[in-house]
């Protein structure tokens, strides 16, 4: 039998951890808690509402003791489920603490929007050329035929609110019953959108040959146990063997711009340590022996393709950074714990509260 240990400060119960907008309540009763807490597209892209009455609906949170419990060997459960992480939950957790609860404890859904969906669907596009198309045939058309595939699959449905405000009764175009009533403004949105996407393909095109590419695995999960409970896993966009005796390349497919730099060296520094963040956790996780059961494997390369404007980052890997990455990620696991511990996810107020879903009940927040 485990032995399961209740936070402590769970029983206080007196300060509530988050306070919740009524939309926020209102969506967390369509929240599922299970499976592994890794995913953040699939947290990012669930239902939304456009109301935003920032009502305290804090009665109704869940009770602090049903959300964590401690397990032998530093193992920690949110909702009864094993608390993990990923290079996007450090990345939240460091942006801030407030945020990653609420996105990735409390899983709140959050609205897609147009950069994020154009994302999803350029890394599937990609995914289905180098999985289902032979090499010689994965060509630029080909590639933009698999985007309009896969939006036309989604477009009515999952991201339904992206461009048909809830009015519209359907679209014609598309067979769909009730004719097309949107506005032209809203068919010119998601046309621009769409070729900006379209765009992003034809600049991948600039940065490779698909024909010449031979990938070991697409959109493959790594996983790995770091030791006192923390498990880390992620998904890498793409797989190759540059050496001959099997050292890899990661590389990784970014829609926006890369990222300036125009600043003072040491500013730079930091941008580009940065951007390669991510792919220095992979690398860590694949020479920690992925739980995929191939063993340690060694990563020379670091590849990060931004599709925005046509621009490989490449740079070789540093095996004191993979170190480095190690005690990086030991940290944000030990803050994130005490943050459990103590009940306490502080919000931090930067430039990105602009985008936030969650700003409406963030008493942080200043518009
Ligand atoms: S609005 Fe800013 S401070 Fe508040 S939760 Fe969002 S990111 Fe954090």
């Amino acid at each position: 039998m485990v032995l399961t240990t209740i936070c402590a400060a769970a029983s206080r119960g007196a300060r509530p951890a988050v306070r919740l907008s009524a939309r926020h309540v209102s969506m967390m009763s369509q929240t599922q808690h299970s499976g592994p807490n890794v995913d953040a597209a699939a947290a990012a892209l669930g239902e939304s509402s456009s109301s935003s009455d920032g009502a305290d609906a804090s009665a109704s949170q869940p009770k602090l003791s049903e959300r964590f419990a401690f397990l032998p060997d530093g193992v920690v459960q949110v909702y009864g489920r094993k608390l993990m992480l990923s290079p996007t939950h450090i990345t939240t957790f460091r942006q801030c603490p407030r945020l990653y609860e609420l996105r990735h404890i409390e899983r709140l859904p959050e609205p897609p929007t147009e950069p994020l969906v154009a994302g999803i669907l350029v890394h599937e596009a990609l995914e289905q050329l180098y999985k289902y198309v032979p090499a010689a045939d994965r060509t630029l058309p080909k590639l933009q035929e698999l985007f309009r595939d896969a939006w036309r699959k989604v477009r009515l449905t999952r991201y339904r609110e992206l461009f048909f405000p809830e009015s519209a009764e359907g679209d014609a175009a598309d067979g769909d019953a009730g004719g097309a009533t949107r506005s032209e403004a809203d068919v010119a949105r998601e046309r621009a959108w769409g070729q900006a996407a379209l765009g992003k393909m034809a600049n991948y095109f600039t940065l490779e040959d698909p024909t010449e590419v031979t990938p070991e695995s697409v959109e493959q999960w790594v996983g790995a146990s770091l030791g006192g409970g923390l498990e880390v896993r992620g998904k890498i966009d793409r797989l190759e063997v540059v050496d001959s005796d099997g050292g890899l390349a990661i590389v990784d497919y970014k829609t926006g711009n890369a990222p300036s730099q125009k600043y003072s060296a040491a500013a730079n520094a930091k941008i580009r340590r940065d951007a390669f963040f991510q792919l220095y956790v992979y690398a860590l996780l694949l020479r920690e022996g992925a739980n995929d059961g191939a063993g340690s494997r060694d990563v020379r390369e670091l590849r990060l393709l931004y599709l925005g404007d046509a621009t490989p980052v490449t740079e070789p890997v540093d095996p004191a950074r993979v170190d480095a990455t190690a005690a990086e990620v030991r940290d944000v696991w030990d803050r994130l714990v005490a943050a459990i511990k103590e009940e306490t996810f502080e919000p931090i107020a930067g430039p990105l509260c602009k985008f936030c879903a969650h700003r409406d009940g963030c008493p942080a927040y200043l518009p």
